[in-house]
């Protein structure tokens, strides 16, 4: 198997790829975490980080895909996420939008048998890859940045199991990922998950007949649209009508009829609100989709 361990602070398009993947050829994606590991201690603090440089959200790769054009659909399945045995959580001194005036502090949180332990609070883990995504077509987008090329997406629904559909803006993708989350709740008001080195076992192909504009995720129950905006209402009116457009062209339905449906089955979900932008994912249960006749 395939090991991709360079790493990039960027999506670019002219990041030089680290290798060129044959579609469907199985891939690992050895990362930092998103502290590239200078969190060393209890006692290190974001504070002590030299920002001057590019330090945060390492993304390994970016690995050309043999075949992948602009206007495909990049398709990457992920087969399996592990995770270090200890993660790292920290607060700054302006911790997301909710808490001016937090202090800055990191804490451990050792891993095991599945489970998290959080200043002896106990709760299962929920490995999720932060950071995943393609090239942009215009000015690089540094890591900690999501939008319609992934990147900084802290989606909770990105776990192992789970496909995601990236729109190819460049020849080849250069497909990265990194970022990686033991835990995280959804909104992620601390600026951090359980932060945590680890690797991801992807394949990834491209796929010509399907034109998004958004990062579309599909697991086994749900198929949902992931947007990124400025708020959280401009990424969820983004998402829902991305999903209404998809549904409406695939199987015809009446777009009022179609919106009624989703109003009554489908959710909007919050990923994170403390990125330079927020994302929402909008998951429609896949046997409403099946019931429509609706095939990707
Ligand atoms: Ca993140
Ligand atoms: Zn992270």
């Amino acid at each position: 198997m395939q090991i991709i361990e360079d790493k990039v602070y960027a999506f670019s398009k002219d990041n030089p790829p680290c290798y060129t993947a044959q579609p469907g050829e199985v891939l690992q994606f050895n990362t930092l975490d998103c502290f590239s590991g200078r969190l060393t201690d209890e006692t290190v603090t974001m504070k002590d980080m030299d920002f001057s440089y590019n330090i945060t959200n390492p993304a390994a790769g970016p690995v050309y895909v043999e075949g992948a054009e602009v206007g495909d659909v990049l398709v990457v399945d992920i087969y399996d996420i592990q995770v270090a045995d200890e993660g790292t959580i920290a607060t700054d001194d302006h911790c997301g939008p909710l808490f001016e005036g937090t202090d800055y502090r990191t804490k451990k949180i050792k891993i095991e048998g599945g489970m998290a332990d959080f200043n002896g609070v106990r709760f299962p883990i929920n490995p999720m890859i932060g950071v995943i995504g393609v090239a942009p077509a215009g000015d690089p987008v540094n890591c900690g940045t999501p939008g319609s090329h992934g990147g900084n997406m802290d989606n909770t629904a990105i776990t192992t199991g789970a496909t995601l559909y990236f729109p190819v803006a460049v020849e080849g993708a250069l497909f990265g990922c990194g970022d990686m989350h033991a835990a995280m709740g959804d909104g992620e008001i601390s600026v951090s998950g359980a932060e945590v080195a680890g690797y991801a076992t992807v394949t990834l192909t491209a796929l010509p007949d399907l034109h998004l504009v958004d990062p579309l995720i599909e697991n086994g129950t749900h198929l949902g649209i992931i947007a990124s905006a400025e708020s959280l209402d401009a990424a969820a009116d983004r998402a829902v009508h991305e999903m209404v457009d998809l549904l409406h062209d695939r199987t015809g339905i009446d777009e009022a009829e179609l919106v009624m449906l989703l109003s009554l089955v489908a959710d909007v979900q919050v990923c994170q609100m403390v990125d330079p932008q927020k994302t929402v994912r909008f998951m429609v249960p896949k046997c409403a989709l099946e019931s429509l006749g609706f095939k990707l």
